[in-house]
């Protein structure tokens, strides 16, 4: 079921698009995904938001193809968290555009409030949200980090949010 009034349907991509990234908790819960945060509870709780509006964007990232739900052994009984299918973590370039495009002409709220995108095979920032310009390299989620200030003292790796990976950290 869309959040809104159904932008699918329109003839312009970025209309389309803005179907699924023009809503801005699915964006919030999507960047929690890629920083591996991937299980309910964890996102709610960084969050800080309604279980309600919570589940109803899961569903639709879901729905919409971007997020898969997997099972965990939660000790009692399996538990659901989220990985990245393969169209959820081609969204990858719209976040790190995101983010270098805030970085330029927003200001923070404070000094820490910075985030940084590294690539992981050369350890070098990038300001492009594409490739790493020290070596060339197409940024992916498989060879990316993300370094928030206020989030961790060291670079989180992106690949934990993928699937067909090992058990991401919730953090
Ligand atoms: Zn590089």
């Amino acid at each position: 079921m869309p959040l809104r009034s159904d932008w699918s349907q329109r003839p312009c991509p970025i209309a389309r698009g803005l179907e699924t990234f023009g809503d801005p908790w699915s964006m919030m819960v999507l960047r929690e995904i890629f920083f591996g945060n991937n299980r309910f509870t964890a996102i709610k709780e960084r969050l800080q938001v309604a279980d309600t509006v919570l589940s109803k964007r899961l569903a639709g990232l879901c729905e919409a193809g971007l997020l898969e739900r997997r099972k965990y052994d939660g000790g009692q009984r399996s538990r659901l968290e989220y990985v990245l299918t393969e169209a959820g973590a081609d969204a990858l370039p719209i976040f790190n555009a995101l983010t270098l495009w805030s970085e330029k002409h927003l200001n923070p709220p404070s000094d820490q409030a910075h985030m940084y995108l590294l690539h992981r095979d050369c350890g070098q920032r990038s300001n492009s949200a594409e490739r790493c310009e020290h070596c060339g390299t197409e940024l992916t989620a498989r060879n990316t980090s993300w370094h928030s200030l206020t989030r961790s003292e060291q670079p989180i790796p992106l690949d934990l949010a993928l699937a067909g990976t090992a058990q991401g950290s919730a953090a």
